[in-house]
């Protein structure tokens, strides 16, 4: 039986559009690499996030909204149809600034991205608070914080029990999983698209490709830019400790099992995932300046991931031209967009409306004109 879509890649963008598509009725199989492949969506921080998100392009900062807006119903429908708890949390959160010249470049960031955004001037809600104003958010921040933008809209989850939970509510609706099937091909096929794989062939009506960096070698031969570069984050984790009572920042958050997530590093290393002790070394003594309680703290864990990035860090959201049927999807904010991609997202695929809805996150942007 030929299904209606084929998705390429099973982290959580392919998986949050598989699912999205198959609550809507349709027949979908996911082709996913092995356990060795590049994959963000098992090494992230687990934020749901609003700030920082859409400088420069203030839609962004607009679906971001609409994002966490619908993240609370689901992740709950998330639970009810599989049992596991996401650990979701929105009590707001705190993007810090350490010194003065910070602080005020991030507030004219933000004023004009609500200048230019009516629906963001009443929207976006956040705050400028001093390292003293923090303290009841953030308590013994550390004293040489200058301070932190404050904004109710953003959260954070465990992302791995996303992604679990997402794959167990997709088979649950007959979603057919390939782990360790990459795509070696991608071709038009009669009324459709084929993948070609170790494996076998697939075939569907519709393609779907969501493969992270692997984008970049598979999208043109749809038709479709792929125009993603990845960008290295190193993260360590504390051993468990009793409830700091932190709200989540991007640079340390604590988990619901007490660990401690700590790093916001972006580095160009090419695809290497690795970690190094210099970075390491730089994570930990910024962690301590924020957070002086964690010094005699051990650490368990540390991992690099590659970030899957675009030109100017906005998602791609593309429909082929020359290969009607055929779309790109990617971001480097999968978590947040979660909710998103499985709703609106999947609903435009499913309507063929990706291109004319989501134009100004085409390829297209990336095209210079001779
Ligand atoms: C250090 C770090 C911290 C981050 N923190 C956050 C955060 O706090 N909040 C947030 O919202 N986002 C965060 N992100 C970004 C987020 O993790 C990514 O946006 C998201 O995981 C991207 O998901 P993806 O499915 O597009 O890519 P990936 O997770 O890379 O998945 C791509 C999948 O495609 C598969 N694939 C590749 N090629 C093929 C092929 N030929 N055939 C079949 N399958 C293929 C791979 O096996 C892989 O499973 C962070 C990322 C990093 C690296």
């Amino acid at each position: 039986m030929r299904q209606d879509f084929l998705i390429i890649g099973g982290g959580v963008v392919g998986m949050a559009v598989a699912y999205g598509l198959a609550r809507a009725g349709q027949g979908v199989t996911v082709l996913d690499e092995s356990d060795d492949a590049l994959r963000a969506s098992r090494g992230n921080a687990g934020l749901t996030w609003v700030q920082g998100k859409g400088i420069g392009m203030p839609r962004y900062a607009e679906l971001s909204l609409d994002a966490v807006r619908g993240w609370s119903a689901f992740a709950r429908e998330l639970t009810e149809r599989t049992g596991i708890d996401l650990q979701y949390e929105q009590r707001g959160g705190v993007d810090l600034c350490f010194d003065a010249e910070e602080a005020e470049s991030r507030q004219r960031e933000y004023d004009e991205l609500q200048q230019a955004s009516p629906r963001l001037a009443r929207e976006f809600e956040w705050d400028y608070l001093s390292r003293d104003a923090l303290l009841p958010y953030l308590p013994e921040l550390g004293e040489r914080i200058h301070g932190g933008t404050w904004s109710p809209h953003d959260g954070h989850c465990n992302p791995l029990y996303l992604l679990r939970a997402l794959y167990a509510a997709s088979r649950a609706l007959g979603v057919e999983i390939h782990p360790s099937t990459p795509a070696q091909a991608l071709s038009k096929a009669d009324s459709g698209f084929c993948a070609t794989t170790a494996k076998g062939t697939f075939t569907a009506e519709r393609i779907v490709i969501a493969a992270g960096l692997g984008a970049r070698t598979l999208a043109p031969t749809l038709g479709l830019s792929g125009a993603v570069a990845p960008l290295r984050g190193q993260i360590l984790v504390t051993e468990r400790l009793p409830a700091l009572g932190w709200l989540p920042t991007p640079q340390l958050r604590q988990t619901a099992s007490g660990g401690v997530l700590i790093g916001d590093t972006h580095e160009r290393s090419g695809f290497d995932k690795g970690v190094t002790l210099a970075m390491m070394q730089a994570i930990a003594a910024k962690a301590v300046q924020i957070c002086p309680a964690l010094e005699a703290t051990r650490l368990v864990r540390a991992w690099g991931a590659l970030r899957v990035m675009t030109p100017d860090g906005n998602p791609l959201y593309e429909a082929s031209a020359s290969h009607p049927g055929a779309y790109n999807i990617n971001c480097h904010s999968g978590i947040t967009l979660a909710s998103f991609h499985a709703s609106a997202l999947a609903e435009a695929i499913l309507n063929d409306r990706l291109g004319q809805q989501y134009a100004a996150f085409s390829g297209e942007r990336f095209h210079v004109s001779a």
